[in-house]
């Protein structure tokens, strides 16, 4: 088997908000092979780079786009492949933004190994653990408190047992934070799990006062209190916090989630699919599983990384909760013929080919703002 062609999409809502969500537009990764086969993969960053970094041509032999490199290699070498792309493309890559194409490109290259085996990728990462997982809904705070709490009472009404609100307007100054936290305690009731999302906005000696001030709200964990370069800062943190601390979803690969792990500054490892692919994020299971350390992956774009997401965690050893991202947008939605969304507050692993889903071409058609030639 070949690769014949690599087709970048980019797609995206009619009305974009600045807000810190990333379900408000795509890009879909399409690899196609000699065979008649399409793998699909997505990447969550700004959609124009992604495409950027792939369409880019060959500058010199550790600066080169990834389309040339790719044509005509066999997506089934997956280890080989990710090595190749890292190598060629040092001086423009080794973290963020090359590293999102990548693992597009490798999320394909396993849809694609899931087809030509005829087999679902759970199984082909290692074997399922869980048929069904508990779902979070993952939502941004509201303004303030009351309203925090009214978006926690959709949710557990909508049959979710627990919620993650983020972001903004954490991290103003102390009342608000507290306000929102009570709010959102208020708003998921005193049975229902509260996960709260910092969105990196405080030195480490200021997170440790809240997570002390959140622990009396009973909170599940403290996410991203501290800048994600702050290594340090989460050792220390996580060492005297009376809460857990969750981090992750900044790191692209490898060797950005290695100081991490290396450094036991975590107690849950967040890991998105469309930021590490399969092939990375097979490497920080094993790591993180070894260290007795949790992992949960991050999602907040379409049913394709969800479903991504969702393979992935089922073969984790300790898995305790899947992040579903419950942002209103289409995107999030409506993107492909099946429902990646927890029904009564559970997921469902998918159980067909490869990924398991199929993307409804009518949605990308009127969502489509610019495509690869
Ligand atoms: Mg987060």
């Amino acid at each position: 088997m070949k690769i014949t062609q690599i087709h970048c999409q980019i797609l995206r809502i009619p009305r974009v908000e600045a807000k810190t969500a990333s379900s408000q537009d795509s890009v879909l990764v399409r690899v196609r092979t000699d065979n008649g086969l399409e793998g699909v993969g997505e990447a969550d960053s700004s959609p124009e780079m992604v495409k950027a970094v792939i369409d880019a041509p060959f500058s010199h032999n550790i600066a080169t786009g990834l389309r040339g490199l790719l044509l005509g290699e066999n997506p089934l070498e997956t280890d080989r492949l990710w090595d190749l792309m890292y190598r060629r493309t040092m001086y423009c890559g080794r973290r963020s933004v090359t590293l999102t194409a990548m693992a597009a490109l490798d999320m394909a290259f396993w849809d694609l190994k899931g087809k030509h085996f005829k087999e679902p990728l759970h199984r082909l990462l290692g074997g399922r653990r869980h048929a069904r997982i508990r779902a979070y809904a993952s939502i941004l705070f509201g303004r303030d408190g009351g309203h925090t709490a009214e978006i926690g009472r959709r949710w557990r009404e909508a049959g979710y047992t627990a919620v993650k609100f983020g972001w903004e307007p954490m991290g103003r100054d102390e009342a608000t934070d507290l306000d929102l936290v009570r709010g959102a305690r208020r708003g998921v009731g005193d049975e229902g799990t509260v996960l709260i999302d910092a969105g990196c906005v405080w030195d480490a000696r200021t997170a440790l006062q809240r997570a002390h001030a959140f622990a009396d709200q009973r909170i599940g964990w403290l996410e991203e209190p501290l800048h994600p370069d702050d290594y340090e800062g989460y050792r220390w943190l996580r060492d005297r916090s009376p809460v857990p601390i969750a981090a992750g979803e900044e790191e692209c690969g490898r060797q950005s989630f290695r100081p991490l792990i290396d450094g036991r500054c975590l107690d849950v490892y967040q890991v998105d699919l469309s930021r590490n692919g399969f092939t990375d994020s097979l490497y920080i299971r094993q790591r993180v599983e070894e260290i007795g350390a949790r992992l949960c992956n991050h999602c907040y774009t379409s049913p394709v990384s969800h479903a991504a997401g969702l393979h992935w965690l089922a073969t984790c050893r300790d898995t305790f909760l899947f992040e579903d991202c419950v942002e209103d947008s289409p995107l999030r939605h409506e993107l492909t013929h099946e429902k990646i969304q927890a029904n009564g507050g559970w997921m469902e692993v998918p159980d067909r080919p490869g990924l398991g889903v199929t993307l409804d071409e009518d949605f990308v058609g009127t969502h489509l703002v610019s495509e690869s030639v």
